[in-house]
């Protein structure tokens, strides 16, 4: 578990993020997985996957889908504490991703990455490049795989697996805007948390 470059690159007297508590193990939960809204200089989704400890996150530009046909280009970013899982609200301007960031899915998530029979660990499928894995969450459901590709370091693709849960036209990330955590938008957010100086609530 290593959440140093977390830390480094957030000034905790001013952002309201987890710092992430080193003793916080996940003991008899199933995995979490987290997709936040997040708001930034340039808009995203995050896709967050627990893994050993941490959460591993993806910087999905259009968020992901339910068409399997498409490929959601997915950039890994740095490890985030599992109580990220958690966090809604706005990052203060000047302070890394500054902007409002929203719970947009959240639940649980299964490793079904195999080779010759035998499920490969999570993290020895993400060294690996190719992990599948099956989402149980509110708005997004059923597998996805998520395949490192050739190119510049730390792009991924993020694809729905044809499965019962995939869906040519649902479209959630347009149609389901709302926070599974508190209904709100993410201008709700903006216009709530903005102007109050990055204040603990
Ligand atoms: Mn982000």
């Amino acid at each position: 578990m290593n959440l140093k470059q977390y830390r480094e690159k957030r000034d905790f007297r001013k952002t309201r993020e987890p710092q992430g508590d080193p003793a916080d193990r996940n003991t008899g939960r199933k995995p979490v997985f987290v997709i936040q809204e997040h708001a930034a200089s340039s808009h995203h989704f995050d896709l967050r996957l627990e893994i050993d400890g941490v959460l591993k996150s993806w910087a999905v530009p259009k968020g992901p889908s339910t068409d399997p046909k498409e490929k959601r280009m997915a950039i890994a970013t740095e490890d985030h504490p599992l109580d990220y899982a958690d966090f809604e609200g706005t990052i203060p301007e000047g302070e890394y991703g500054a902007g409002a960031v929203l719970i947009w899915d959240r639940g649980s998530w299964k490793n079904i990455t195999e080779k010759d029979g035998e499920v490969v660990p999570a993290a020895e499928a993400l060294q690996n490049g190719h992990l599948l894995a099956w989402l149980e969450g509110g708005k997004i459901r059923g597998g996805y795989a998520l395949h490192r590709t050739g190119g510049k370091e730390g792009n991924w693709l993020l694809i729905k697996m044809d499965d019962d849960e995939a869906d040519r036209r649902r479209n959630p990330v347009s149609t389901q805007r709302e926070s599974v955590e508190t209904g709100r938008t993410i201008d709700e957010i903006s216009a709530r948390d903005s102007g109050n100086g990055g204040a603990p609530r």
